[in-house]
């Protein structure tokens, strides 16, 4: 369910016409729902009702400082992946008890700030990442609460380049070697064992993966208080899925249910870090109809947002509704066409073969549940720069991330001293 619904023929946000966004920002940009983002927040929490849990929402499947705040303001945490999505969840205003630091691959400067920050935990994903954050820790004088991601080599059934807990996929710590590790953990100066941590992919479309996990999860968590560690928390990551074609994932009220039968009896605190669920179909790209090509087999339509703003498509065949902003009168002839952008890629297509009512350049579209790993995988490849995030609340937007200009991106590069003097290259750049 989400609160992007025609009104009067115009699609609209909320309370807003897309098309009213598009006139004062000019296109392509993302437009989120607030009121979306927030009921969707809510539907998840209330599904673990009676469990003892915190939910970190991931900022990797939209990092927006707005988009973190809204959610920060309903009691969400973070479940960060870098120091710089450490940096937008601490300024977006997320406690740092409430930050779960995961990923495969830290720096010492990242994990040093997020000591510093004190936030809750540290997920560690291999025995020398322990020991690279033991030395850090112990030069700042502090602790590190850690958890210990583990490999449950249970298939996701998800496409294959979100599935991650499967054996030979690099995240985490394989299941039969996680309790020599915590063993070590327990001993090291500047390391203190706090929890346990699984993750096994996104967009998973049947509760069975989860429940094999979770069932792992418990078995190990039992066996490391029976050697004699301390497990407060248990992180089940995010990765249920959402319906962006005619999927039917599970609900968030089945998914909750399940974490209940299989974790509660544990009785430990959960950390959940949902990610797409939450932000996925709070998001549209709102895009511009350059003009209509005839081709040879189809025509194409082709729009001003390309696969540099959105990879979604390119990157895993996804699916995503494409909408007119104006809606088309009932019974309109709908032709096949192509919905493509301007990037030099034949990979640059939003859609092969779509449905869409007469369409002509001017008009404008609008591509549904773009609001998850949408403007955080963009790029500025063709030198086409970053494009406006719009959060828009009942009646009322804002322009939460402006434009970047091509003059933005040229300021950052500079000719070398052997360019730079009398060349033509420097006559161009009028420098
Ligand atoms: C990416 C990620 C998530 C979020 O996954 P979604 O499918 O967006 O819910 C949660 N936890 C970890 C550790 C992740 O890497």
């Amino acid at each position: 369910m989400d609160h992007f619904q025609y009104r009067d023929g115009e699609l609209c946000a909320e309370a807003v016409p897309i098309r009213r966004i598009a006139d004062d920002v000019g296109t392509p940009f993302y437009c989120y729902s607030t009121v979306t983002l927030e009921r969707h927040y809510r539907v998840f929490t209330e599904a673990l009702t009676g469990l003892d849990a915190l939910v970190c929402f991931s900022v990797k499947a939209n990092s927006n400082l707005a988009v973190i705040a809204t959610l920060a303001n309903l009691g969400a945490g973070a479940d960060v992946v870098s120091g710089g999505e450490l940096k937008r969840a601490l300024v977006a205003g997320v406690p740092a008890d409430r930050i779960v630091f995961a990923g495969v691959g830290k720096t010492t400067d990242e994990m040093a700030a997020a000591l510093k920050a004190g936030i809750l935990q540290i997920n560690v994903e291999s025995a020398p990442e322990l020991e690279m954050l033991a030395q850090v820790a112990t030069s700042l004088g502090r602790e590190a609460p850690i958890g210990i991601r583990v490999n449950p080599d249970v298939d996701a059934h998800s496409h294959v380049k979100i599935t991650t807990g499967k054996r030979e996929n690099k995240f985490g710590v394989p299941l039969a070697d996680a309790r020599e590790l915590y063993r070590r953990a327990a001993k090291m100066k500047g390391i203190r064992v706090a929890g346990v941590a699984v993750h096994i992919g996104s967009q998973i479309l049947t509760l069975e993966p989860f429940r094999e996990a979770f069932r792992r999860t418990a078995e190990l968590t039992q066996a490391l208080r029976a050697d004699g560690h301390d497990i407060r928390w248990v992180d089940l990551g995010g990765g249920l899925g959402i319906p962006y074609e005619n999927e039917t994932p599970p609900t968030p009220a089945e998914y909750g249910a399940l974490v209940k039968s299989v974790i509660g009896p544990l009785g430990c605190r959960l950390i959940l870090d949902p990610g797409r669920l939450i932000a996925g179909n709070a998001g549209v790209l709102v895009s511009r109809v350059l003009l209509v090509k005839a081709g040879a087999t189809h025509d194409f339509v082709i729009v001003d947002a390309a696969m540099n703003d959105f990879i979604r498509p390119t990157l895993y065949n996804a699916h995503h509704a494409i909408v007119p902003v104006r809606e088309s009168a009932d019974g309109a002839v709908s032709k096949e066409v192509e919905v493509v952008g301007p990037v030099c890629e034949s990979g640059d297509t939003f859609g092969r073969t779509r449905r869409l009512p007469a369409i002509a350049g001017g008009d404008l579209i609008a591509l549904r549940t773009a609001g998850a790993y949408g403007a955080v995988m963009a790029s500025a490849y063709n030198t086409r720069p970053l494009i406006p995030e719009v959060l828009v609340r009942d009646d009322a937007y804002a322009v939460v991330r402006e434009r970047i200009s091509v003059d933005d991106m040229l300021a950052r590069e500079t000719l070398p001293k052997w360019l730079a003097t009398g060349t033509r290259a420097k006559r161009k750049a009028g420098r």
